[in-house]
């Protein structure tokens, strides 16, 4: 309905949590407006690794098979063997039949955008949500304009402006702050690079509470490092270089760093405030260990709209919907991600503990001894509790 200001859902965000949300909703005959202080396509830093569970949930929500993202350039490159460094030091390098896919951002977050606009959302870009009146459940844009929704999904990424109308109790900014992290990355030219580089390569030691890696595209690579800002302090930069040092690619020029925060552990229990729901990056919800967030972007918002069509069903009065949704919502986030996330923290913890003390022989060991259910857990094929039994 152009010209409503009206709305079932507005969604704060189009990145691919608010694109995922705005499309099932839509697709669910609900009146959807999507608003992006961007305009698109735009960048957003990322390196774009995408794994198995994520084709799998655009085949289950877009009915985008591998075969069609690949014709579509959606997947521009794919990967059946990974290496992991010790530093420079190759501790395992092992083929897989699970690929590792790679996906650019600017054309991904695009494509997720047109989909959410064909299955009827409507969408305003360049104009950033600003003001959330909770009375009204409405909200204003950076342009002045109001527009109110029984539901308000809050996608709107790691700096989240609809986080802020949160009550401190719901956010804790301690462990908010403890457990968000730095990525640093450049572009590398295939040309630049003395050997061809095909697969992904994952480095650690470099940084603390973190990892480098570098990322293969069609047209060219991706080096990056990320980590615990409260662990590496200023260091990172400095590690950075050291990493790419290892690459032999010559001067980098500081400009051709770009850095950007991600969420790394701290994912929030209880993502709901009246009638918002906060899902992706906003809620801190990525891998507590490798910080992967595409696909927790787009599964949380797959639980936020199922939680929010669940409860339409009911045909509820709107106070009532809303704290029901938001039930719902935690109830789906508990079966579907919080166990997940709390053992991945666990063994984030104890790896990265456990390396400080051993260093590269112990590394090697745990992945000799572990063989592909690394892999299998990265690609959601396994879960993460089979680490349980090295708390203690
Ligand atoms: C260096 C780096 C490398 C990474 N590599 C990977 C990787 O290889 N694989 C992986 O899975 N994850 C990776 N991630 C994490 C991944 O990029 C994020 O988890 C993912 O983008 C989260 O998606 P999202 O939709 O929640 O938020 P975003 O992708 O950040 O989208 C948020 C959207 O909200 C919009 N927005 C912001 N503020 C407002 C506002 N006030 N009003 C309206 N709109 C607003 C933004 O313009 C943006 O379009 C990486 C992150 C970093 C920093």
């Amino acid at each position: 309905m152009p010209g409503s200001t009206e709305y079932d859902v507005i969604i704060a965000g189009a990145g691919p949590a608010g694109s995922t949300a705005g499309y099932i909703l839509a697709e669910a005959g609900l009146r959807v407006l999507i608003i992006d202080k961007s305009t698109f396509p735009r960048e957003k830093l990322c390196a774009g690794c995408i794994t198995a569970k994520t084709v799998k949930l655009l085949q289950r929500v877009f009915g985008e098979g591998t075969a069609d993202l690949r014709k579509g350039n959606i997947i521009n490159f794919e990967a059946r063997r990974y290496e992991i460094f010790y530093r420079d030091k190759l501790i395992i390098g092992r083929d897989t039949n699970l690929p590792f896919y790679f996906v650019e951002r600017y054309t991904y977050d695009d494509f997720l955008l047109k989909k959410a606009r064909g299955a009827g959302a409507e969408v305003i870009e360049g104009d950033g949500v600003e003001y959330f009146d909770a009375d009204r459940n409405s909200i204003r844009t950076s342009s002045g304009r109001t527009f109110t929704a029984r539901f308000i999904i809050g996608a709107d990424g790691i700096n989240s402006v609809m986080r802020r109308f949160f009550p401190e109790d719901k956010i804790n900014k301690r462990h908010w702050q403890e457990n968000l992290a730095t990525g640093l990355e450049i572009f590398i030219d295939r040309s630049a690079l003395k050997e061809e580089i095909n697969h992904p390569l994952l480095c650690f030691d470099y940084v603390n509470y973190g990892y480098s890696w570098l990322f293969p595209n069609r047209d060219r690579l991706i080096a990056g490092t990320g980590g615990l800002n409260v662990k590496n302090r200023r260091q990172l930069l400095s590690a950075f270089r050291k990493f790419l040092s290892t690459l032999d690619i010559g001067e980098v020029r500081p400009r051709r760093i770009k850095g950007y925060p991600f969420p790394y552990g701290n994912f929030l229990r209880e993502p709901v405030h009246g009638n918002i729901m906060l899902v992706g990056d906003a809620a801190g919800f990525a891998d507590p260990l490798l910080g992967e967030g595409i696909f927790y972007a787009q599964r949380s918002a797959e639980l936020a709209s199922t939680a929010i069509l669940n409860v339409m069903k009911k045909g509820m009065k709107a106070g009532d919907a809303a704290a029901e949704t938001a039930r719902e919502y935690i109830r789906l986030l508990q079966h579907c991600l919080y166990t997940e996330f709390d053992y991945a923290l666990k063994t984030r913890n104890f790896i990265f503990n456990y390396f400080n003390k051993f260093n590269s022989l112990a590394l090697k060991m745990l992945m000799t001894v572990l063989g592909s259910r690394p892999v299998e857990t990265i690609h959601g094929l396994r879960s993460y509790r089979w680490m349980k039994k090295h708390e203690s």
